[in-house]
């Protein structure tokens, strides 16, 4: 079996569903606390919205094949928690699409990414890749990304511009993914070893009883 999706849904929807809601949360927390002075978050032209779907899908397999890579087999649970983290990043343009003046990209910070992963630390038990993956999205959406955020609010509300770290944030990317296959694959071995072990002590308590 070259294909693992042991437990799919149970792994892969209550993070979905706690990035989803931190997301929603936070946009409009920091959009409250934000100078609206200017309009970045405003939505793009229609006609640039499929192509900018397509590349998300893209950047967002790759982390999951990258960690794939390191699990040893293709992990379904990591290529689809990579997709949705980093196309849901993009869900801080919800009030802008509803038609709301969006002065920062809320999603788009270090705040939303530290405040993740201490809710999926929470959230989601035994499961550390969850979070290396998150780390992986989050720089790998970043990398591909155009156009300036505020990425040190709620503390400084000042633009920065990341094209020239296109390629730390891309390796960044790798590296967690890479890391994500690895501990999970880690996770497995051990999992598997104390089925073994289960499996010979039964055997001589058996045989001990018979
Ligand atoms: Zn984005």
């Amino acid at each position: 079996m070259i294909i693992n999706r042991e437990n799919w849904l149970r792994e892969t929807i209550p993070p979905i569903v706690a990035y989803i809601a931190l997301d929603l949360v936070l946009t409009s927390i920091f959009i409250a606390m934000s100078p609206s002075a200017v309009d970045i978050g405003a939505i793009r032209p229609v006609a640039a919205i499929p192509p900018k779907i397509t590349e998300l899908i893209l950047v967002g397999l790759a982390p999951g094949l990258v960690a794939s890579f390191a699990f040893r087999k293709i992990d379904l649970n990591l290529l689809t928690l990579s997709l949705a983290f980093v196309v849901l990043l993009d869900a801080d343009h919800i009030p802008a699409a509803l038609g709301f003046h969006e002065p920062i990209r809320p999603a788009h910070s270090i705040a939303f990414l530290l405040i993740l992963l201490a809710v999926l630390t929470f959230t989601i038990k035994k499961q550390p890749e969850v979070e290396l993956i998150a780390i992986s999205a989050f720089l790998g959406h970043m990398a591909a990304d155009t156009g300036e955020f505020s990425l040190l609010l709620p503390f400084s509300f000042a633009y920065s511009n990341l094209d020239p770290y296109r390629v730390p944030l891309a390796v960044g990317a790798v590296a967690f993914a890479l890391l994500a296959g690895y501990v999970k694959y880690r996770r497995y071995k051990k999992a598997s070893r104390l089925v073994q072990k289960g499996m010979i002590a039964n055997e001589n308590q058996s045989q001990a009883s018979v």
